[in-house]
């Protein structure tokens, strides 16, 4: 066997080393991935984050399992790839995870540092799927966007602060944005954002504004669908003759002003055939900027055609439309963000950080940007966040029986309070990203040898 990427440390030590016993069965451990690549077999540890090539005995012997002992199952066995029958690995994640959390919160320095703010909840458009619908527009006011920065200020203990500017459309609210942002710099605070927008009330002057003053880094911006549709579907108020002319013109001004753009198409059973048109429209138009990945995402909820028939697809066909879809913008060279090799997770979403808050117009705090009903107000920006219930409703995590013998199971944290805890449609994406990032690697180290 030999290690092509090394397990990740504190897992590991946690994990041990697990010793042979000659007189049990061993069989492969259930989070394991084989990906076999030009002729031999490598094994990627989903819990450690381990990957090996195996040499030609081993790679044999997990023909035969499950088997008793044999020596050539000895550094396997050490860094349980393999495992006797009655192992319980889906026990053993949830200890570790344990483990981690508790230790987490004892270490972790105390500081909120990754911020979503809501400058407004008032939007510009009038999708039909919108999960906001029936929330009420408000704009922060300047007395609050003051108090955000002191509160940002107090908060942060010091450290980098990650902001992302959400909505509501937050281009709405740019005024307020523009002034927390003075704020900061005023005091010195370092910081970088993102923004989730629909790009529309961008021009030159704003998106010299987002680099010079907001440090925007990236901006993730949704269509839905070709020029026809997406006007439609937007239904802009106060529109322009073309807004998706508009929208494509700003997404080349914040490239060409080096801001990354996440090009996002939300789709349903109306729309996904338009996904291929976007591409060679993103194409075309981009260049290949590599600032620009163009992906798609399911739109959630229950919504019908005008005959009355379902335009959502179930969870198989989402999974793999997504898969086909991305792969499609893949090998158009319009898709390229940077996976990693898959390892146990403990945390994962910002709902149950305590180093994360999200900042709503009128100044209360909440965990989930899409849990904003007043039962959900766990602080307030004059004395930060108090609700000691509400933090604990936030870590409570899910353990899904049909979830244990899935190979990604250690990196697939799911929160039980999360609107999308019962969803799985990115399996079949990640396990194709898996396999093609274990195809470079080896790629690479046999480059290297
Ligand atoms: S949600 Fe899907 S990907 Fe995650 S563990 Fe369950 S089956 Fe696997
Ligand atoms: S919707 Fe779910 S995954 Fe997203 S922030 Fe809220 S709790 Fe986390």
């Amino acid at each position: 066997m030999r290690t092509i990427v090394e397990p990740k440390e504190r897992i590991d030590t946690l994990w041990g080393i697990q010793r042979t016993d000659t007189a049990v069965i061993y069989r492969m451990m259930r989070y394991v991935i084989r990906v076999d690549h030009n002729g031999s077999v490598f094994l990627q540890n989903v819990i450690t984050g381990q990957l090996v090539k195996l040499d030609q005995a081993e790679a044999e012997l997990l023909e035969k399992l499950p088997a008793t002992f044999t020596p050539e199952m000895e550094q396997l066995i050490e860094h349980q790839f393999i495992v006797p029958d009655d192992f319980d690995e889906h026990q053993r994640v949830v200890g570790i995870r344990s483990i981690l959390r508790k230790l987490a919160d004892k270490q972790e320095k105390p500081g909120i540092n990754h911020i979503t703010i809501f400058p407004t909840t008032a939007c510009n458009a009038r999708c039909y799927y919108c999960f906001e619908k029936g929330v009420k527009p408000e704009t922060m006011t300047e007395q609050t966007a003051n108090d955000v920065v002191e509160f940002l200020q107090k908060h942060s203990g010091g450290k980098k602060l990650w902001i992302r500017w959400f909505g509501g459309e937050p281009t709405v609210g740019a005024d307020r944005i523009s002034q927390i942002c003075e704020g900061l710099h005023q005091r010195e605070i370092d910081f970088s954002s993102k923004i989730t927008t629909n790009g529309y009330l961008f021009d030159e002057k704003m998106v010299e504004k987002a680099c010079s003053l907001w440090n925007l880094d990236s901006a993730m911006i949704s269509v839905d669908g070709t020029r026809e549709r997406y006007n439609r579907v937007k239904a802009y108020v106060n529109a322009c003759d073309d807004p998706y002319e508009q929208v494509m013109n700003n997404i080349g001004l914040l490239l060409a002003h080096g801001v990354h753009v996440n090009l996002r198409m939300n789709f349903d059973k109306q729309n996904y055939l338009e996904f291929k048109e976007i591409l060679e429209e993103a194409g075309n138009r981009f260049n290949g900027n590599p600032l620009l990945n163009v992906y798609v995402h399911q739109i959630n909820g229950h919504y019908q055609n005008v005959d009355s028939s379902l335009i959502q697809g179930d969870e198989e066909w989402f999974s793999e439309m997504i898969l086909e879809l991305n792969n499609l913008s893949r090998s158009m060279g319009l898709l390229h963000k940077k996976s990693e090799l898959p390892r146990l997770e403990y945390k994962w979403c910002i709902a149950a950080r305590d180093d994360a808050v999200t900042i709503l117009p009128q100044g209360q705090l909440v965990s989930c940007p899409e849990r904003m009903n007043p039962d959900q107000y766990k602080g307030d920006l004059k004395h930060g966040v108090n609700n000691k219930d509400l933090i604990c409703f936030w870590k409570q995590f899910a353990d899904y029986e049909r979830c244990w013998d899935c190979c990604l199971f250690p990196e697939c944290v799911k929160i039980l309070n999360c609107a999308g805890k019962d969803r799985c449609l990115y399996k079949l994406e990640r396990l194709n990203q898996i396999k093609e990032l274990v195809c470079n690697l080896a790629d690479i180290s046999a480059d290297e040898q």
